[in-house]
């Protein structure tokens, strides 16, 4: 797990004159800024997955990152400016939601997230369970402190029915409620958990 605040203390305090660092970068290109200005909440963690980048670099294909969808594509997916901003409602205060929501603010748009759950994380938590995944709640809480930063009104415990969705009045419904895992059998699935 990289540590942002002990990084800054190292520096800091002396320890080290200087810190190496790959995957941070990618996870998020502002790390040093943030580092710098002293903002280590706001910086996107890394989770460790392997999946965007050296999965990628392994494969011969075109590195990306799985927590940050502009990595190694940063001028076709730059935030345009917006001519007209829109009430946008997202059902589901997973990783879909929240990352279209953190877009939307940003970009000037009023998003308004719904979770039924009383937590934003959705398959971050039974991801992050065992022990070394600990990095999956990371992302999960700077989600969190996002959506708090970007003043996007987060309504957890909230089901919504389309009747909700038919009479609120957004200009846009973002579905992201998520998928069912795959399931496949291991001969004996009596201990086989998919949350
Ligand atoms: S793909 Fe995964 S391991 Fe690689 S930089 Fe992104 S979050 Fe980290």
């Amino acid at each position: 797990m990289d540590d942002p605040d002990m990084a800054l203390s190292a520096i800091e305090e002396g320890v080290c004159d200087v810190i190496d660092l790959g995957r941070p970068l990618l996870a998020d290109p502002d790390y040093c800024n943030k580092l710098k200005a002293g903002r280590t909440g706001e910086i996107r963690p890394c989770i460790s997955c392997h999946e965007g980048c050296m999965g990628r670099v392994a494969e011969y294909s075109l590195i990306n990152c799985a927590v940050n969808p502009q990595a190694a594509r940063e001028r076709f997916t730059a935030y345009e400016p917006i001519l007209r901003p829109k009430k946008v409602l997202i059902v589901g205060g997973g990783v879909a939601g929240c990352e279209a929501a953190r877009v939307l603010a940003i970009r000037g748009h009023q998003p308004e997230l719904f979770e039924k759950g009383d937590r934003l994380d959705g398959n971050l938590l039974p991801g992050g369970a065992p022990e070394f995944k600990e990095d999956d709640i990371a992302l999960a809480e700077w989600y969190a402190r996002e959506m708090e930063r970007l003043q996007v009104p987060v309504h957890l415990n909230a089901m919504v029915t389309k009747g909700d969705v038919l009479k609120a009045g957004f200009d846009t419904v973002i579905i992201a409620t998520g998928s069912s895992p795959k399931v496949f059998s291991l001969g004996d699935d009596a201990h086989v958990y998919t949350d």
